[in-house]
């Protein structure tokens, strides 16, 4: 438990640390991205001036996705929740995901019938959503299969004490597995720590998971992982169920909380 604390502590302090930077540093971007815009139309279309100018505002485009991603992970705060369905909003992001992960991987939907509602942040649902198909992407590089999934799932105090996040009481399950490389134990081990990336410089910046865990520990939820080296991966983010602002089990105080803030 102390371990746990500690993980969160310094998630926070690097949270808003990274947080202050990137807004500092984002501001010095839309500078540069403004002159090299201007001055881009000064120069001639082809020349080795504007394909440097071009060049400019490729960097700091990319660059702004990244302190974006900062951004969206210091800032980690529930901005509206409300009732939920997952299959629902699922189906809604599903053209999205599929324009995202690109024509070689194929998707699969496998929604659960009769699936309890969750209370939960639109924009931080796709938030997860994203992140994990992106990375399902780029463990698949010569294509397989992304399947999402959704159940009903009820955790009873044995697993809670398994599971540190999962306090008892009933869940709803999103699950994205996919056919890709897989992960070693090692690797495994790290992927929730914010600037843990294996992928090449540019490609990733080690904030996905670490934002998928911030803000599913903010909607009380819990995520499990299994993973196996050349087999494939399995996500599964876990969130309390709703029962329309009414306390159920051990979440009460927790809905109350989230509904409130
Ligand atoms: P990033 O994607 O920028 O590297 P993440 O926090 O999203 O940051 O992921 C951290 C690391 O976890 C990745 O670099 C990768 O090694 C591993 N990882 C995450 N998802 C998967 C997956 N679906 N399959 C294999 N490895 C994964």
């Amino acid at each position: 438990l102390e371990a746990q604390l500690f993980q969160s502590q310094k998630m926070e302090s690097i949270g808003r640390l990274a947080g202050g930077v990137a807004h500092d540093f984002n501001n010095m971007l839309s500078v540069i991205l403004g002159c090299a815009q201007l001055a881009l139309r000064e120069a001639e279309e082809g020349s080795p001036l504007w394909q440097d100018l071009d060049q400019i505002i490729h960097a700091a485009k990319r660059s702004s996705d990244i302190t974006r991603q900062l951004l969206a992970f210091s800032r980690n705060e529930v901005i509206a929740p409300r009732e939920v369905n997952l299959n629902e909003h699922f189906a809604e992001m599903q053209k999205t995901l599929g324009r995202l992960i690109g024509e070689d991987i194929k998707m699969t939907f496998q929604p659960a019938p009769e699936l309890w509602p969750v209370n939960a942040d639109i924009t931080q649902l796709d938030q997860i959503l994203v992140n994990l198909a992106v990375n399902a992407r780029d463990a698949m590089e010569n294509g397989g299969v992304l399947t999402v999934a959704t159940a009903n799932v009820k955790v009873d105090s044995s697993y809670s004490q398994y599971h540190l996040d999962a306090a008892p009481g009933d869940y709803v399950q999103l699950s994205v597995s996919d056919t890709g490389c897989g992960m070693d134990r090692d690797t495994i081990d790290r992927i929730f720590e914010p600037f843990f990336t294996t992928k090449e410089v540019g490609k990733g910046t080690g904030l996905g998971l670490a934002t998928v865990y911030g803000i599913v520990r903010q909607h009380n939820g819990f995520i499990n992982v299994y993973s196996e080296p050349g087999q494939g991966t399995i996500f599964q983010i876990n969130f309390p169920r709703f029962a329309g602002g009414a306390a159920v089990g051990e979440h009460g105080a927790a809905e109350a909380a989230l509904a409130g803030s």
